[in-house]
C-alpha cells in the first residue's frame, strides 16, 4: 500500500496498486473468463469474469477512490453505465434531466426506457426553484451534467443534491466533462456519479468505457446485481487501458485546461466570433457556481461565428483540429453538435435549448497551443464570405 494524501498521487497509486504475487508495479491483465474452483459448494473469490475480474476490480477500486465513493463499477461504454443506472427505476417512475444532457442519454430514455414505462422530462436545471416545482410524486431522480454538453451550462450540483435529498429522490451526475480531478459530485452530495471513461479518463481516444460510483451500500448492491445480470461489463484489456490512462489524468488535464483558457480568450477576442461558451470565462453563465464546485472551467469550449462566416468552410479548412465525435483525448477535436452529438434531439428541442445550427464545439487537446490557435485563426479566415 502506498502512502499519499493528494489526488495527483491517487491517480497513480490509488485503487489496487500493482500485483501482490510478482510485485509488478502494474495490475496484470487477467485475460480470463473463468477461474478454477477448489470444490463444489465453496464460494470462490473469483468465479466468472462477468461477475468479477481482478483487472476490472482494480479499475473499479481506483475510480471509487478518486470520486471519494465506496463502490465503483466498470461498463463497456458510458451508455452501458447510464443504462445500468437507469435500470434502478421502475415502471411509472419519472426522471428529470437537464436540457443540455448528452444526446445518447436523451435517446436511451426517449427510445428505450420509454418502452418500460420509465418517463423523463427535460428541465432547466440552472433554475433550482423551478426545478423543485417540477418534483411530483412520480419523480424519482434528477440527472444532470455540469458543465453540460454542448453549451457548457453550469448547474449548481450542491443545490440539486440538496433538493433530491429533501424529496427523498436520487441525484445523478454525469461527470464526464470534469473528471474527479476537477470536480467530485459525491462530495457535493450527489448519490451517483457516471462517467463516459471514453473521454478524459481514458484520454487517448483508444478505448470506449463507462464507470459508475456510489457511496451507499444498498445502491452499490443493486448496481452490482444489475451489472452482473445485464452484463455490459468492461473487458480486462480495456480496464487496463483505463488504469493506464488515469495515471496521467492530472498532467493531461493541467495542460488541457491551460490550452483551453488561452483558446477561450482568443475566441472571445476574435471579431468573427459571436458567442463563446466556456465556464472558465468570468462573464460566462454560472461562472461563480462552477468556481465553487470545480477546480476550473475544464477544456471544452463551444462558440458561434457571425453569419457572414460559413461554418461548412470552417470545418473543411481545419488542418490540425480534427472533425470527429468524442472529446477528452490528447488530440484537439471539433464537432458540430446539431448534426453530430445532438442530432438525436428533435430540431425544435435543439432550438429551444440553444443548440443552434451554427454552434461549434471544441475539445481542446494538449498539442502546442500556438499550433491550435494558428489552425483556428486560418480556418476562421478561410470561412469569411
Ligand atoms: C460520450 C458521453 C457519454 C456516452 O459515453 P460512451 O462511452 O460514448 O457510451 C455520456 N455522457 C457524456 C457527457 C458523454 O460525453
Amino acid at each position: 500500500m502506498s502512502d499519499y494524501k493528494r489526488i495527483e498521487s491517487a491517480l497513480i497509486h490509488g485503487g489496487i496498486y500493482g500485483d501482490e504475487y510478482t510485485k509488478a508495479v502494474n495490475v496484470p491483465i487477467y485475460q480470463t473468463s473463468t477461474y478454477e474452483q477448489s470444490g463444489i459448494g465453496e464460494t470462490p473469490e473469483w468465479e466468472y469474469s462477468r461477475t468479477g475480474n481482478p483487472t476490472r476490480a482494480a479499475l473499479e477500486a481506483l475510480i471509487a477512490e478518486l470520486e471519494g465513493g465506496k463502490s465503483g463499477f466498470a461498463f463497456a461504454s458510458g451508455m452501458a453505465a447510464i443504462t445500468a443506472v437507469l435500470s434502478l427505476f421502475n415502471t411509472g417512475d419519472r426522471i428529470l434531466i437537464s436540457s443540455n444532457v448528452y444526446g445518447g442519454t436523451f435517446r436511451v430514455l426517449d427510445k428505450v426506457f420509454s418502452h418500460f414505462g420509465i418517463g423523463y422530462s427535460i428541465e432547466d436545471t440552472t433554475d433550482i426553484e423551478g426545478l423543485e416545482s417540477r418534483i411530483t410524486d412520480d419523480v424519482k431522480a434528477i440527472l444532470v451534467e455540469s458543465p453540460a454538453n454542448p453549451l457548457l451550462t453550469v448547474t449548481d450540483l450542491r443545490a440539486v443534491a440538496g433538493l433530491a435529498a429533501k424529496h427523498g429522490i436520487l441525484s445523478i451526475v454525469d461527470n464526464t466533462f470534469m473528471t474527479p480531478y476537477l470536480q467530485r459530485p459525491l462530495e457535493l452530495g450527489a448519490d451517483i456519479v457516471i462517467h463516459s471513461a471514453t473521454k478524459y479518463l481514458g484520454g487517448h481516444s483508444d478505448v470506449v468505457a463507462g464507470l459508475v460510483v456510489v457511496n451507499d451500500d444498498k445502491l452499490a448492491e443493486r448496481l452490482a446485481f444489475i451489472q452482473n445480470s445485464t452484463g455490459g461489463v468492461l473487458g480486462p484489456f480495456d480496464s487496463f487501458l483505463l488504469i493506464r490512462g488515469i495515471k496521467t489524468l492530472g498532467v493531461r488535464l493541467d495542460r488541457h485546461v491551460e490550452n483551453a483558457e488561452k483558446a477561450a480568450k482568443f475566441l472571445s477576442e476574435h471579431k468573427a466570433v459571436k458567442n463563446v461558451y466556456y465556464p472558465g470565462l468570468p462573464d460566462s453563465q454560472g461562472y461563480e457556481i462552477n468556481k465553487g464546485q470545480a477546480k476550473n472551467g475544464g477544456a471544452m469550449i463551444s462558440f458561434e461565428l457571425y453569419p457572414n462566416y460559413n461554418i461548412r468552410k470552417f470545418f473543411k479548412s481545419l488542418r490540425l483540429v480534427a472533425l470527429a465525435e468524442s472529446l477528452g483525448g490528447v488530440e484537439s477535436l471539433v464537432c458540430h453538435p446539431a448534426s453530430m452529438t445532438h442530432a438525436s434531439i428533435p430540431y425544435e428541442v435543439r432550438q429551444r435549448v440553444g443548440i443552434t445550427d451554427g454552434l461549434i464545439r471544441l475539445s481542446i487537446g494538449i498539442e502546442s497551443i500556438d499550433d491550435i490557435l494558428d489552425d483556428l485563426a486560418q480556418a476562421i479566415a478561410e470561412s469569411e464570405e
